[in-house]
């Protein structure tokens, strides 16, 4: 390990074509001395911006830094979804793969999407540390996903220091028709079974190789320690959002050991706060009627609630009927929950998982 002042490259990497176009992502690498490589990637999801807000921060504080080691960093993974403003990419580039978080670590004969990935999988795969940078609606806790008994990973989430740390992807009785939700087109990443490694069927629509894993779990297959975030509040940028986001990554790299501990850019870190962890292993809440979603008074994100304990109520809005209550099926802490407003029918409206340690804290 050699920490040495930083120095900065940009490059571009096409990841295929469109009938008119390249498509390429911005790639820049800050590389000091000796030590190991942390990729970085956001906006997967093309609303969620307070990803290449935070990785711009990053930027302004790393050209100014030493180093040891590699940074990588692609502020925009999909610019295909970016450019459209559109959580999914569209259906035009690949009507079978929207969700570009469903086909790590891609397929040199597959579908547009899976190709893409490929082009870009060998940059991150060949990390040390991976940082995937998401973010949910304004009414979701900001949290870090780890792949559960992943140590390596739990040392990257606690150092990056959201206030929760979740593990585990729903129960799988909740898994069906998690894509189709409609809050997908909201961009709550936390109503998504993002981490479910699935199977699709291959035959159906030709004979590619199948790939439809998250870069988390495909990363965590690879042997590469990986985090997902979610940070707060989609398709808005966010100073304090952003800011939490540089300030997390800071302290990761101070945790890889490629800051110096008293360096600047270490020293003007604020210590993590205290990690809480929740398991994901509760049935995500979904409404049985459509109506006007009203939450309950006293529940907002974060917030413990009982065992079967009111959510929130849906009325029909024309004829002020009550239409469904919506209980937690389990006692836990509310992670996500819909604002009020419209719902449809087996739409999502409230996410609770179960604290699993009130100090879960790994240090090394
Ligand atoms: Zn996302």
């Amino acid at each position: 390990m050699g920490v040495e002042p930083t120095r900065h490259e940009v490059t571009t990497r096409q990841l295929g074509r469109t009938p008119a176009r390249d498509v390429s992502v911005t790639v820049h690498r800050y590389c000091g001395g000796d030590g190991p490589t942390v990729y970085v990637q956001a906006a997967q999801h093309g609303i969620e911006l307070n990803g290449p807000a935070a990785l711009r921060r990053l930027h302004n504080r790393l050209c100014d830094a030493k180093l040891a080691g590699t940074v990588i960093v692609v502020p925009v993974m999909n610019p295909l979804a970016f450019d459209t403003r559109s959580y999914a990419t569209p259906d035009e580039y690949d009507a079978q793969y929207p969700n570009v978080n469903r086909v790590w670590p891609g397929a040199d004969d597959g579908s547009f999407q899976q190709r893409i990935v490929a082009e870009l999988w060998p940059l991150a795969a060949g990390a040390d540390a991976a940082i995937d940078l998401h973010t949910g609606t304004p009414s979701m806790l900001e949290h870090v996903r780890v792949v559960e008994n992943d140590k390596k990973a739990t040392a990257l989430a606690t150092a990056f220091g959201t206030n929760y740390r979740l593990i585990g992807d729903g129960p799988i009785s909740s898994e069906s028709g998690g894509e189709a939700s409609s809050n997908v087109a909201n961009g709550d990443e936390s109503f998504i079974r993002d981490d479910t490694v699935r199977t699709t069927q291959n035959g159906e629509h030709s004979g590619h190789t199948q790939s439809t894993e998250t870069f988390r779990i495909a990363m965590t297959r690879a042997d590469v320690p990986t985090i997902t975030v979610e940070l707060g509040d989609s398709r808005t940028v966010d100073h304090s959002v952003a800011e939490r986001g540089a300030v997390g990554i800071c302290r990761v790299l101070k945790q890889r050991g490629m800051l110096t501990a008293s360096g600047v850019l270490a020293n003007q870190l604020p210590e993590p706060p205290t990690q809480h962890q929740l398991r994901d292993d509760i049935p995500v809440s979904v409404t049985p009627a459509s109506g006007l979603f009203e939450p309950a008074a006293n529940c907002t994100v974060g917030s413990e609630v009982t065992d079967g304990e009111t959510l929130g109520v849906v009325y029909d809005p024309t004829t002020f009927e009550e239409k469904a209550t919506i209980a937690t099926p389990k006692p836990g802490v509310i992670y996500s929950l819909s604002h009020g407003g419209t719902v449809f029918a087996g739409e999502r409206v409230a996410s609770v998982a179960t604290p699993i340690e009130r100090t879960a804290r790994v240090d090394t």
